[in-house]
């Protein structure tokens, strides 16, 4: 371990060799005959083949592609694992991972997901006869308690969207391993594997959007898996290729050359999410802040142990209305009001009427996102002009 860095407000140090496995992993100039030091993009569909039957490493660009290797041999050193498998979106990757499963079998989900994801559980996977439970899985016990002979998989997303609640990994893990072969699946879009390692933590299976932090210039949608396990990943590998939830070349070109940078944009959302998060609580037109990295979240202690940072995720209740929270939202510049995260540029939202109004409104009330909750994620601008608009914005709202 290094020595403690008053800049990282008492979290650990992030992984060793972080940045130089980002820039070097699997993008040898050698496996290209051009000697090419950017990997190119290849974008033929089809590859020559010597005989019939027998090709090189690549056949067909659905079950292999050379900038789509390239890029999942980075992404499986930086979640300190065996192997990484790119996909179309997040949520295509979510759905490869439900194939596993077969009709009967359950999912636990935690109840406090991304909306989309309890939304394809709900709607689409509940259709095909799986089944599926929410359940609050900061509480372990609820966990413990809703495992059946049927379960499969426990979904967990951690911190959670919108409401940065913190899951323990590790007791997740634990309980699902000791009811036998469950596999635990964490969603690490929040984190990134700069700030948190799922399998490290015992994890089976690390998910994540790579259309937020992981490509992190909003100009890419994109989802990535990353496991220890071969059999894992053989099956994972066969639906990849049988289902077809494969991203495009210039995708992977892309989020590769995004993750370059993933260390100093990763400590720059830190920075300047610490800030905004400071900020807001200490504001008098603010109700309340939600942020892990701040000593007065609940699971505080466990997101030091669990996590080495926090990106630019911050919720907060503003004081008042819905009125009150569109008027703080017209007076916004810098931030935009949009839907995603995790990109250079600042974010607004308010999940309960844009990326949680698919969510049941009975159960949008139990996870407290209310018409106040108002969701940031805090891009990479200079930390006094987002605090200067932020100040200019509430002091609009509540004259
Ligand atoms: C965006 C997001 C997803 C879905 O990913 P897409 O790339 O949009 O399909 C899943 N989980 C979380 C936490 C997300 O933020």
């Amino acid at each position: 371990m290094q020595k403690q860095d008053a800049s990282r407000h008492g979290f650990q140090p992030s992984f060793q060799h972080f940045a130089t496995q980002a820039i070097h992993v699997g993008q040898e100039p050698e496996q290209w005959n051009s000697r090419a030091v950017v990997p190119p993009i290849s974008l033929s569909t089809t590859f020559k083949q010597g005989t019939p039957g027998q090709h090189s490493g690549f056949e067909y660009s659905r079950s292999g592609n050379p900038t789509r290797n390239c890029l999942e041999k980075a992404v499986a050193a930086l979640d300190g694992a065996k192997y990484s498998l790119a996909f179309a979106s997040g949520l295509a990757a979510a759905v490869t991972i439900t194939h596993l499963l077969k009709a009967g079998d359950q999912i636990i989900c935690m109840d406090d997901v991304y909306g989309g994801m309890n939304r394809y559980f709900r709607k689409v996977a509940a259709e095909f006869g799986l089944k599926i439970s929410f359940v609050d899985c900061t509480k372990t016990k609820l966990l413990e308690e809703a495992i059946t002979p049927e379960t499969k998989l426990v979904w967990i997303e951690t911190p959670t969207n919108p409401s940065l609640k913190v899951v323990d990994i590790e007791a997740c893990a634990h309980i699902a391993h000791k009811h036998g072969d469950i596999i635990l699946a964490v969603d690490n879009s929040f984190m990134s594997p700069y700030f948190q390692r799922p399998l490290a933590l015992g994890a089976d299976i690390c998910m994540c959007s790579a259309t937020k932090y992981m490509n992190g210039h909003s100009d890419v949608v994109m989802g990535l898996v990353s496991v220890n396990s071969e059999d894992l990943h053989d099956r994972l590998r066969f639906l990849q290729n049988a289902i077809g939830t494969v991203p495009s070349p210039i995708d992977c070109y892309l989020c590769n050359r995004g993750l370059k940078t993933l260390e100093l944009r990763m400590e720059k959302h830190f920075k300047n999410g610490m800030a905004v998060a400071r900020f807001l609580e200490a504001n008098p037109r603010v109700e309340k802040v939600i942020y892990p990295g701040l000593p007065s979240h609940p699971q505080h202690e466990l997101a030091k142990r669990q996590c080495t940072g926090c990106p630019g995720m911050i919720s907060f209740y503003i004081k008042g209305t819905l009125q009150h929270a569109k008027v703080f939202f017209k007076n916004l510049k810098l931030f935009t009001l949009a839907e995603s995260l995790g990109g250079y540029e600042s974010l607004a939202e308010l999940p309960a009427l844009m990326t949680h109004a698919s969510v049941p409104k009975n159960d949008r009330d139990i996870l407290g996102i209310s018409d106040t909750l108002i969701r940031l994620s805090v891009g990479l601008e200079d930390e006094k002009d987002l605090l200067d608009e932020l100040d200019r914005a509430l002091k609009a709202a509540h004259p």
